[in-house]
């Protein structure tokens, strides 16, 4: 097969790596990029797109069977509501198949080549793909890596064991009926989301986390609203208790909790959510020299590696591990490759969990910020007090602005609250800008709506909050 030359070669279609090709497409960069999957990665295929089409499903089903079961203050009824899952997953299926072909199409339109196989470094400069139709290398005076990450697997429950019955969040995106007994390992993000989609969808949900509470990157005034819900749900939450394997008769997961108390959890699915590590294998990392900082890639301030000419984006290099800071990489990777002068300047990076209440974070928390040794002002504003969440049977969560003591500039946002994902945006724009908290409480925010309890957050941390 012939060799292709070109400016830049992308190794992996996720949203760091398609992103960059698009990118440095409009730029004119002759691109060529590698995917061995479909395009889009993780996020659009078995990740934050197909999990928060379920996610949303789930949410309208609970509130159907809520109003069945005469729970609903505004007065809705419904008869004996139910949910097709096959058809449920068929409609996610027809999302992430219009997104993965939009993305081929973006990618065409930018002037991009797409290879599809897997890609293997020859040495620095050269690649080879083991496509359908046999071997294609390629040569580029630059190249991204762009690999992204894999769930975590735990030695003592391999994924596909017992007949299946061990999944991870793919296997759980995938599932056409909800099973009766589900048990998830691990309360973090991943874990938490799905956890509370299937306990909507019907099943009974047992989560057993290691650590002593959920959600161990949000501090507990923002994770207790989400506790209280999966309460409510009828969600067990085991803390402290770690898992041991399967049952000999593989029915049931065996767990100890911290006392030494055995554990016997009966399941018919065990997802298994304990983080995700980076894809460092498998692409010939052992025909380059690049240094790694602890399992993810090394990289300075421009994304480049320890080698010349090479780059990397997204999971591969490090945390968090999200699709906004790969795609951020991706964009900046190709504007320097096209000769623009570009290096990661951002003040922060929005992470939310879209657990039920959501909750975001944005910026150094009040604990970061003490630390960090400044003195601070922290205005935070209830729900409870807000119009708008009343109108949504919304009232549980806050929001709270964490800005510096002296001249007031913003640190940190933070909230929990149903919908405030769509918040992300306001809190990540005040903080990029070098917001103050006189700009946030001077600027009008549209009545009525939820972001009103931003510009009151801030009023608080000035002394004169308006509505409570
Ligand atoms: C269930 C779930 C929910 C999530 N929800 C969110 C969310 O709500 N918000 C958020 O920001 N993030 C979320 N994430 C994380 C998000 O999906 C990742 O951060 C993001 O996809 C990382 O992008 P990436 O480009 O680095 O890698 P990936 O998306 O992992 O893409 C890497 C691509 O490289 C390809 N590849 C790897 N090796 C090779 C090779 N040798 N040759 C060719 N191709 C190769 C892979 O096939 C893959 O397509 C979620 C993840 C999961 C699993």
């Amino acid at each position: 097969m012939k060799e292709i030359t070109c400016k830049l070669l992308v190794i992996g279609a996720g949203p760091g790596g398609y992103v960059c090709a698009i990118r440095a497409g409009q730029l004119g960069v002759d691109t060529v990029i590698v995917e061995m999957a479909k395009p889009g990665g993780t996020c659009l295929n078995i990740g934050c797109i197909p999990s928060k089409a379920i996610i949303h499903a789930a949410d309208d089903f609970a509130k159907t069977v809520a109003m069945a079961a005469g729970r609903n203050a505004m007065g809705i009824k419904a008869d004996n509501p139910a949910i097709d899952l096959a058809k449920t997953m068929a409609w996610k299926d027809g999302i992430t198949g219009r997104l993965t072909l939009g993305v081929a199409g973006l990618l065409k339109k930018a002037g991009v080549k797409i290879v599809v196989g897997r890609a293997k470094f020859r040495d620095g400069k050269t690649v080879a793909v083991e496509t359908e139709t046999g071997e294609q290398v390629i040569r580029a005076e630059n190249i991204v890596i762009a690999t992204g990450s894999a769930p975590v697997e735990l030695p003592v429950l391999p994924f596909g064991a017992s007949g299946a019955k061990v999944i991870s969040s793919t296997g759980a995106l995938s599932l056409t009926e909800a099973p009766q007994k589900l048990a998830v390992v691990g309360a973090g993000y991943i874990g938490l989301e799905l956890g509370l989609a299937f306990a909507k969808l019907g099943s009974k949900v047992t989560i057993v986390e290691a650590l002593d509470r959920i959600l161990p990157l949000y501090d507990t005034q923002l994770t207790q609203p989400v506790g209280r819900r999966l309460a409510a749900l009828g969600v067990e939450v085991l803390l402290g208790t770690k898992v041991k394997g399967l049952s000999s008769n593989g029915e049931a997961l065996l767990a100890e909790t911290g006392s030494g108390e055995e554990k016997r959890i009966a399941a018919d699915k065990i997802l298994v959510t304990v983080g995700r590590k980076p894809v460092t294998e498998g692409w010939g990392r052992e025909e380059l020299e690049l240094d790694m900082d602890g399992r993810f890639l090394r990289i300075d301030e421009q994304c480049r590696t320890s080698m010349r000419g090479i780059y990397a984006v997204g999971d591969v290099t490090g945390e968090p591990m999200l699709a906004h800071r790969a795609m951020a990489q991706g964009e900046m990777v190709a504007e320097i490759v096209s000769g623009k002068r570009r290096s990661w300047d951002k003040r922060a990076i929005p992470a939310v969990c879209f657990t039920d209440p959501e909750i975001i974070s944005v910026g150094m928390s009040p604990d970061e910020a003490r630390a960090a040794s400044r003195e601070i002002k922290i205005g935070q504003f209830p729900f409870s007090a807000n119009g708008r969440a009343m109108t949504l049977s919304a009232e549980e969560g806050f929001v709270r602005v964490v800005a510096r003591a002296d001249n007031h500039l913003v640190l940190g946002i933070q909230g929990v609250g149903a919908g405030i994902s769509e918040l992300s945006a306001a809190f990540a724009l005040a903080i990029e800008m070098g917001a103050r908290l006189e700009d946030i409480a001077g600027t009008i925010h549209a009545h009525p709506t939820q972001s009103e309890a931003f510009a009151e957050s801030a009023l608080k941390a000035l002394g004169h909050a308006l509505h409570i």
